[in-house]
């Protein structure tokens, strides 16, 4: 006999006995018809599931083993994109697909450097992403010291006229960033400054936390109007000895080789998988990390982690016997780090803005999150009430500032009025790897990726959940 047939009779029988069982005058009560979950209750639920879910892990130790760095625009990065879409569909996503759009992608060639006079040796360097290459033989000057950034702004103009320019300053360790946030100017801005001052290449102290000689990379924001020169990373000790070295009195100077090229028009893409929601599917809530990564790594940290926890959280609301009513949809960004990603998930949604409830991005590496930013008034939103004592036993505070921005690559669309919230990792020792040959698998945190998942997990779901309308909390000011 069919399967379904004896389960049929088994149901019939079942519901016989219990009208049987009903009829009778003082038979025990009838057990109380099971109401919709507490959605605060599996979120509770979630939460704790996912301190103990391997599923960040090993998303981020298959990645990193299996494609390695991703600089967008390389094979390595379209690698990238069909592992991303297979390992989506592999965990139950589903409308999993790739949104297409091209780059001017830029690809590291050699790249060396050295002291020649008047203590030869030498130096450790990466290029920045965007730099142009030097003349083939490098380019041979003297160096013009600055020990702050403020201190190469101060130069007037033309007075770096046929040297290199080198920002020597140290960035600060905290643990919300904000180190980062003031220093990634000596990297992005730099090479324009000392450019309009006359130099003719630029070299900056690694944007970073360690005393390793491993440089740090990471993006210079060339403009068209300024001409534009070689520029890259000192290791920190490398940029500790150009300082003795200037010290001493007499001129140093140093030799920079570096050889890049540039790919016009090369394919990227947006990888997309979602839960999709029980009652509004068309309501999205939106979040993501980025595929590529900067290429002398494994890109574990920045951005392997990310990808991780915001996969592996929807992928355990997925799970759930019943969706929440919203939508839950996952994006890996395709071109972060050359600033391409945001304007081509702007672009290509500007049409369908108003389906996103919220978005998010995790891209500060795997340390546990110690702070969640969410959008204007959305505590006072009684479907929220549970969000301050969910996030209690994670050692998760909620801020009183709004979230008004949660990372590059949903920018595009929260510029246009699409609300964020933001989890805030602790980022102490990110920037001791962050960019460089060491952000590697060794450096994830594996107990601080699955506080996160959790935290991720169980917010996520309460707000899928729910018919929370944040634009309408805090409508945008006129
Ligand atoms: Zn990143
Ligand atoms: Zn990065």
């Amino acid at each position: 006999m069919p399967r379904l047939i004896v389960a049929g009779l088994a149901l019939a029988l079942s519901f016989a006995l219990c009208g049987a069982a009903l009829a009778k005058p003082h038979a025990h009560p009838a057990p109380p018809t099971p109401g919709p979950p507490d959605p605060a209750a599996t979120a509770a639920a979630l939460r704790d599931k996912a301190l103990s879910d391997p599923t960040a892990w090993d998303f981020v130790e298959s990645l990193t083993t299996e494609v390695g760095p991703r600089l967008a625009g390389t094979v390595q990065a379209e690698r990238g994109k069909d592992w991303g879409l297979a390992r989506l569909k592999a965990l139950g996503f589903e409308n999993v697909h790739a949104e297409p759009f091209a780059i001017t992608a830029w690809v590291r060639g050699a790249e060396s450097a050295e002291v020649t006079a008047p203590f030869p040796q030498k130096l450790m360097v990466i290029g920045l992403g965007g730099s142009p290459s030097t003349p083939s033989g490098g380019i041979e000057a003297e160096i013009a010291l600055f020990h702050s950034y403020a201190d190469l702004l101060a130069a007037p103009p033309g007075s770096l006229a046929g040297k290199i320019a080198v920002v020597a300053q140290a960035m600060t360790r905290t643990q919300d960033g904000a180190g980062y946030g003031a220093a990634t100017i000596w990297r992005r801005r730099g090479p324009v400054e000392a450019a309009r001052r006359g130099a003719i290449a630029y070299l900056v102290r690694s944007i970073s936390t360690s005393s390793s000689r491993t440089p740090h990379t990471g993006k210079a924001d060339y403009v068209d109007e300024i001409q534009k020169i070689p520029a890259a990373a000192l290791g920190v000790p490398d940029a500790e000895l150009l300082e003795r070295m200037v010290a001493r009195g007499k001129p140093v100077r140093v030799r920079l080789m570096l050889e890049s090229r540039e790919i016009p028009n090369a394919p990227a893409w947006n990888v997309v998988g979602e839960i999709p929601g029980s009652e509004k599917p068309d309501e999205v809530v939106a979040i993501g990390g980025h595929m590529d990564s900067w290429d002398p790594g494994q890109g574990a940290i920045d951005d392997g982690a990310g990808m991780a926890i915001t996969v592996a959280a929807a992928r355990l609301i997925g799970e759930l016997p019943r969706h929440p009513r919203r939508t839950v949809r996952v994006v890996l960004f395709g071109a972060e780090e050359m600033d391409f990603a945001d304007r081509a998930f702007g672009a290509a949604h500007k049409a369908d803005a108003g389906q996103f409830v919220v978005t998010s991005e995790s891209d500060s590496g795997s340390g546990p999150v110690w702070q969640l930013q969410l959008p204007k008034g959305a505590l006072q939103a009684p479907a929220l009430a549970a969000v301050p004592a969910l996030m209690a036993p994670l050692k998760v505070i909620i801020s009183t500032q709004p979230s008004l921005f949660s990372g590059s690559d949903f920018s595009g669309i929260e510029a246009g009025g699409v609300p964020s919230f933001s989890f805030r990792p602790d980022v102490t020792h990110y920037f001791d790897v962050h960019h460089s040959a060491d952000d590697t698998l060794d450096q994830v945190d594996r107990a601080g990726l699955d506080q996160s998942v959790a935290a991720w997990a169980a917010l996520v779901y309460l707000i899928a959940d729910s018919d929370v309308d944040f634009r309408a909390l805090a409508p945008p000011a006129h």
